[in-house]
């Protein structure tokens, strides 16, 4: 039913601008809803907000194409409906103490929960969602979550070759997994394209081998994805449990993805893409900056164009140009020459200059903050506004 209202909210707006030219907005639809009601009373039972909210999807994804982010939203069949949302208390209920439970859908029944939240607090909204042929519940919760830090500095710097490495000489390796689920992806898409596939135009139906192929192959895709998360959540997590001051280097990862089609060294530049999208560098920001929120500290990320990292002497802030394949760092100044493997120092450079930041933002405060306060309070001031989590 939700799907049929999506459908008809988008047809309304298409053939409202086609043939007279006016423009509905969500307001506009939303006014409509009681009148739609009467025609359709089975509706009434879904709850007002919930058919609010699936109109305001309506508008979000007409939001999204304004805007030049996506395509014109299309009607949707109910294989690629990807499910409805509760935006307030009516319409479910939540038994739990923050560990397993019963979430109760109004017209669904009520449904074991399993599994454990690492903060719980008061839930706000429900949103059911369809993925990959399994159905899901995502409930988000105001509160104020917690994490214990330790009190180190730490810089970190992302590599093709080591995915992380650490300004302590640390080296955290790219997990293994992601290569067997590339190869047992890889494997099955080859099984996938020598079967018979579907073809609109000629009239050819999909056999039932490629429909097995094919729920195979994102069934691994699916799995590689998961294990990528899980990892990159352990990972950031390991880092901020020990460090209260995280420097990494700011990442152009839309850029750096394009720049593999010209260039010098293309190859090389494409295997740090690739590694890039693999590990998921890309989210990797955002995780650290919102876990050391929580617990109180700080992660910062240098400006690489203008820092320069990978070419700059961790001893003595000189440049030295390198290219990718030179693995160690030897500085170029005559009074230094000082070595270091290539990502240490670059990780070492990222920690000096976040400490300098650091030490401006004391400054500017006050004299009598301590080595990490300052940084301290702004990620306090930063955690007190509640954030919801999912
Ligand atoms: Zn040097």
């Amino acid at each position: 039913m939700h799907k049929d209202l999506y459908n008809a909210a988008l047809d309304q707006r298409k053939t409202e601008y086609q043939k007279f030219g006016n423009k509905v907005d969500y307001l506009q639809q939303q006014n409509c809803l009681p009148e739609f009601k009467k025609c359709f009373p089975e509706y009434k039972e879904l709850g007002s907000h919930a058919l609010q909210a699936t109109l305001k999807r309506v508008d979000f994804a007409y939001q999204r194409f304004f805007k030049g982010l996506g395509k014109y939203p299309r009607f949707k069949s109910i294989r690629h409906y990807s499910g409805w949302t509760y935006p307030c208390g009516s319409g479910w209920s939540i038994e739990t103490n923050s560990e397993n439970g019963y979430l109760t859908v109004s017209h669904l029944g009520r449904i074991q929960i399993r599994g454990k939240a690492r903060t719980w607090g008061k839930p706000t909204t429900c949103t059911i969602v369809y993925r990959n042929g399994y159905w899901y519940a995502s409930i988000t919760v105001q509160c104020n979550p917690i994490r214990s830090t330790g009190t180190g500095a730490i810089g970190i710097d992302l590599g093709c070759k080591e995915a992380i490495t650490l300004s302590t000489g640390e080296k955290i390796n790219k997990p293994e997994f992601l290569k067997t689920g590339q190869r047992q992806v890889k494997a099955a898409s080859k099984s996938l394209r020598r079967k018979r596939s579907p073809n609109g135009n000629k009239r050819v139906k999909a056999s039932r081998r490629w429909k097995k192929e094919r729920a195979k192959v994102s069934k691994l895709q699916r799995k590689v994805a998961r294990q990528r998360e899980d990892w990159l959540h352990k990972t950031t997590s390991k880092i901020v449990s020990g460090n209260s001051l995280i420097a990494g280097e700011q990442l152009n990862v839309k850029g750096m993805t394009a720049s593999s089609k010209k260039g010098k060294r293309k190859k090389q530049k494409a295997g740090l893409n690739r590694s890039i999208l693999e590990v998921g560098f890309d989210i990797m920001g955002g995780l650290l900056t919102y876990k050391a929120a929580e617990a109180g500290g700080f992660y910062l990320e240098s400006p690489t164009r203008v820092l320069k990292p990978t070419q700059r002497c961790a001893k003595c802030w000189q440049l030295t140009p390198k290219t990718l394949k030179d693995r160690v760092h030897i500085c170029s100044n005559p009074n230094c020459q000082h070595s270091e493997d290539r990502d240490v120092n670059a990780a070492q450079v990222n920690i000096i200059w976040a400490r300098g930041q650091e030490l401006t933002s004391i400054d500017a405060e006050s004299p009598s903050s301590t080595a990490c306060g300052s940084m301290r309070q702004l990620g306090a001031r930063k955690r007190q506004k509640p954030r919801p989590c999912v």
